[in-house]
């Protein structure tokens, strides 16, 4: 995911490149189970300050469900928009002071290479959904057997309550 924009640093504003990503990303990041390659188009632009990163990519994940608790594949798509500042001037090769919104994620390095492994490790992590469940319709494990519902009915009664909600029974029942 590194890409050399020396050339491309040298170019006026406005000027791109596009290139096709797909590479392997199961080094990443421990939280993050890859089941495909990470692929999609990455589109480099030359701005006044630096070079934009706009990248339209796709992967597909293993999660566990939330509900029934079984791994399932989850496809993701998400987009990269990130502006990469030079940390040596193209021209002079003089050192560039960084401001303060200067990420270490989104720094041209002193070869005058982007590195897209952060800003991609960030935007996947945001685009996993929070308590991610396998199917709309996910039964579940039953509370009381534990058995996963989807794969069939248990025996138990459905109509016992929840131990945290007795309290709430008392009181309803008083009237
Ligand atoms: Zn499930
Ligand atoms: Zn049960």
């Amino acid at each position: 995911m590194r890409y050399n924009v020396a050339q491309l640093l040298k170019e006026q504003s406005g000027h791109t490149r596009q290139y096709t990503l797909r590479e392997a990303i199961d080094a990443l990041d421990p939280e993050i189970a890859p089941l495909s390659p990470l692929a999609g188009t990455v589109q480099l632009i030359r701005t006044a300050d630096g070079i934009f990163v706009l990248g339209n990519l796709h992967t597909s994940l293993e999660l566990t469900c939330a509900r029934c608790l079984v791994p399932f594949a989850l496809p993701l798509e998400f987009s990269l928009e990130e502006e990469f500042r030079p940390t040596i001037d193209i021209h002079t090769g003089a050192t560039l002071p960084l401001t303060a919104d200067d990420e270490v994620a989104t720094r041209i390095d002193a070869h005058h290479e982007i590195d897209l492994s952060e800003v991609v490790r960030q935007g996947i992590l945001l685009a996993i959904p929070p308590g991610p469940i396998c199917r709309s319709k996910c039964a579940g494990l039953c509370a009381i057997c534990g058995k996963n519902l989807n794969e069939g009915a248990c025996d138990c009664k459905r109509d016992e309550i929840d131990p945290r909600f007795e309290k709430l029974k008392e009181l309803l029942d008083k009237k």
